[in-house]
């Protein structure tokens, strides 16, 4: 699907949107037809996706590089490993997924018996981001097709490669009558708003989310967001040097390690007891200089930052004056290769920006406090985190930490792993979203779960029919 572009904005407009309609047309008729439930159908399109990644590794890798300059190596950890990793998981449990399911039924209902059946829920819309373009768009299309249903990926205009090359690729290898791409901007996705869906899965920001919200709202359509937030960490006294070294390599993985920051369940800042700082961010140091060695603006290894906007977004935050003067390590930015330092700081002021406000970016805020277990008043204090790290052997504390906040996921003495465990729902909480997928999650969160009851015709309860009188009263 190629939106063709003429000279006036409205007739752009007009040509887009008649499309989109043709389109969602189409789309619903073929759904109609059944031939997207068959376990068949499903499984050939999985094993498609697995096709299309393991022969289109190198464009992938190429159109990643091309956005985002992440490396192939950590292009294959996070996208195509991720992508293979959920299709091969879908593919020897969907028919598991989709076989009815029987359920008791009281004894009140006898002679009856029950069963709960997974069915699609129709045309489904997937809207992405441009962080992890590849995995974004195709794991959600995994759970989309695994669960039977007809979709339409928008990917993201802000990683262009990985969206020209989606929209290329996807009607090559997949059953081009269900499966369309529809590339663009706001100015897309709004007209794509206006149609009815069968449910819409958004990953973005917050303020879109809520856009998807209320345009999804007017057709009663369910939507699933996968937002984005402040993820903390937090950083106990690890009392076994071993420990510390290695909750300290974690926490530079679980910053810098995806997009250079730019991840949605990246550790945007951390929250460490004030006596550890000093040791914290003199092992941070050597870390950076062993991921990127000693001019990280020449290394190879660390992604750019998406684009202009997103440079300027990110200098912006550092240039609030209490805030520069907190930078202790890094700080410089060269925008003509859109690189930002891995930078450090301590205890910027806790109502600037770059702690109100998501990061994005390879900035990490240290706010220090007396007592670790203060860390739990300040999290609550912000919006719910789409993730909490805490890296802790104190049992008490960890119990403490479930019981008393509220967050997407709590991950301890680890970060990020999460995204890549299927057998967990992946999705936030307040502020980071509702809804979840993964694994069975996604089946469930592109299905409808309907409720059938089986009952014959030989035995009839005359009480409950009127006319009503007191013996049925007490019957
Ligand atoms: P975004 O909200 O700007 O854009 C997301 C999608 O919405 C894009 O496809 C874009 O074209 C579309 N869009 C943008 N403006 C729109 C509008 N006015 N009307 C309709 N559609 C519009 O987000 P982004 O910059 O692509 O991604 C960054 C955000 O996504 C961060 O907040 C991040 O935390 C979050 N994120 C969350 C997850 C997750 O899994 N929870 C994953 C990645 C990113």
């Amino acid at each position: 699907f190629t939106v063709l572009l003429v000279d006036q904005e409205n007739s752009i407009a007009m040509d887009i949107g008649g499309q989109i309609e043709e389109t969602i047309r189409e789309l619903r008729s073929y759904f109609n037809t059944g031939k997207t439930r068959s376990l068949t159908w499903r499984k050939n399109q999985l094993s498609s996706i697995l096709d299309l990644v393991h022969d289109n590794e190198d464009a992938i890798f190429k159109a990643l590089h091309q956005d985002l300059g992440k490396h192939p190596v950590e292009a294959y950890r996070d996208e195509v490993g991720a992508v293979e990793k959920s299709a091969n998981n879908s593919l020897s449990s969907v028919g598991k997924w989709m076989a009815p399911k029987k359920s008791s039924i009281p004894l009140l209902f006898y002679p009856a018996r029950g069963e709960v059946l997974s069915e699609p829920l129709g045309v489904v819309l997937i809207i992405s981001s441009w962080n992890f373009p590849i995995v974004l768009a195709l794991d959600p299309l995994i759970g989309a097709i695994s669960a039977g249903n007809v979709v339409v990926i928008k990917p993201s205009e802000q990683a262009l490669a990985c969206s020209s090359f989606l929209a290329n690729i996807i009607p090559q290898y997949l059953d081009s009558n269900a499966i369309k791409v529809i590339e663009g901007g706001a100015d897309v996705c709004e007209q794509l708003l206006v149609h009815r869906w069968d449910k819409i899965f958004f990953t973005g920001s917050p303020r879109v989310g809520s856009i998807i919200m209320s345009a999804a709202s007017k057709n009663l359509t369910p939507v699933t967001l996968e937002l984005g937030g402040k993820c903390p960490a937090i950083l106990d006294s690890l009392s076994n040097p071993s420990d510390f070294k290695l909750a300290v390599k974690r926490v530079a993985g679980g910053k810098w390690g995806p997009c250079s920051g730019q991840a949605c369940l990246g550790i945007d800042y951390l929250l460490i007891e004030e006596k550890f700082s000093f040791a914290l961010i003199e092992l941070l140091k050597k870390i950076i200089r062993r991921f990127y060695g000693e001019n990280p603006v020449e290394s190879k290894v660390i992604s750019r930052i998406v684009n202009k906007r997103h440079f300027q977004r990110l200098c912006n935050l550092l240039k609030d004056p209490l805030v520069a003067a907190s930078i202790i390590h890094g700080g410089s930015v060269d925008e003509e290769n859109l690189f930002i330092e891995p930078t450090i700081l301590l205890d910027p002021p806790v109502d600037s920006k770059i702690m109100t406000e998501e990061i994005f970016g390879p900035l990490l805020p240290i706010i220090t406090m007396n007592k670790i277990q203060e860390s739990i008043e300040f999290i609550n204090s912000r919006p719910k985190p789409l993730a909490i790290y805490a890296f802790t052997k104190d049992e008490t504390f960890k119990r403490k930490i479930l019981s008393e906040t509220s967050s997407g996921s709590v991950i301890f003495n680890d970060t990020l792993v999460q995204f890549l465990c299927d057998t967990l729902p992946f999705g936030g909480v307040g502020q980071s979203g509702f809804g979840r997928y993964h694994g069975k999650y996604s089946f469930d969160t592109f299905s409808h779960e309907k409720a059938v009851m089986h009952r014959n015709l030989c035995l009839e309860i005359e009480p409950r029919y009127p006319p009503w009188t007191r013996f049925k009263l007490e019957f």
